[in-house]
């Protein structure tokens, strides 16, 4: 069942306002270009119904569904209880985590965090975790929870080496953005060639992280402005680029991701 032409887009933002007068033909160009799975991230309340919705429709969309740190303090009364509704339902937790630059009070990000870890946990659903400028506090708090089975995911990661074999022996999963196009960014290409197969993911993190570097003649406008965004379609030039980083077999390459998706169907 797994494997062929198939490519999975890890982490995206299907159900963003910027993508809703052209949401049909970003999905149909996607799934056109093989990329049959893309892993749909919520980020507060708000969208949950929209995301359960978009994996009703097309069934290439796996739904995920939590409260990002930068939303953390919006939550409302019984907000948890409603979110393990959404999760039961869907495919996994997310998008989660800590963030050290967002505005929002850190004490609350970490509750709203540990509390999405716990459901993780009691639920057996993969968590997608956000991670900036707090990874000394991550590492510290994602140890407390058995989440290596139920799988664990950090998306777009630019954290250190040193940060990333602490993941990994942690039986994290690790997701790269199309960042790892950016010839500055030399430190995040040497953590992207330190990572086995069998915990590797590529994202778009769509509509965000367009970039020029891969992308420059694959615009997406977003709706009534000029400026770019990325689309899961756009994925397969990224899969291109990271199979010549590793030297390895394009073919290969991406069938042995598309494999790691099993961590969303358990
Ligand atoms: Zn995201």
């Amino acid at each position: 069942m797994m494997g062929g032409g198939k490519y999975i887009d890890a982490h995206l933002h299907l159900q963003d306002k910027r993508f809703d007068d052209i949401r049909e033909a970003v999905v149909k160009r996607a799934v056109a270009k093989g990329v049959e799975r893309m892993v749909c991230n919520a980020v507060s309340e708000e969208d949950w119904h929209a995301v359960a919705v978009l994996a009703k429709k097309y069934k290439h969309v796996v739904a995920c569904f939590g409260v990002h740190p930068w939303h953390a303090d919006k939550i409302e009364e019984g907000w948890l209880q409603r979110l393990e509704a959404f999760v039961l339902e869907g495919c996994g937790i997310g998008e989660i985590g800590l963030d050290g630059i967002a505005q929002v009070d850190k004490q609350k990000q970490e509750e709203v965090f540990c509390a999405q870890l716990d459901l993780s946990a009691r639920t057996g659903k993969p968590v997608t975790i956000h991670c900036v400028k707090r990874w000394g506090r991550m590492l510290e708090i994602v140890k407390t929870f058995e989440l290596a089975a139920t799988g664990m995911l950090f998306h777009s990661f630019g954290g250190s080496q040193e940060t990333l074999f602490r993941l990994l022996d942690m039986g994290a999963h690790v997701s790269f953005s199309a960042r790892l196009a950016d010839p500055a960014r030399k430190k995040m290409r040497q953590a992207f060639l330190q990572v086995p197969l069998d915990r590797l993911f590529l994202e778009t993190d769509a509509p965000d992280q367009y970039t020029s570097f891969l992308f420059h003649d694959l615009k997406t406008l977003k709706s009534g402005e000029n400026s770019a965004c990325s689309e899961p379609g756009h994925i397969v030039r990224l899969y291109d680029f990271a199979a010549g980083l590793r030297k390895i077999d394009p073919d290969v390459f991406r069938e042995r991701i598309w494999d790691n998706g099993q961590i969303f169907t358990n």
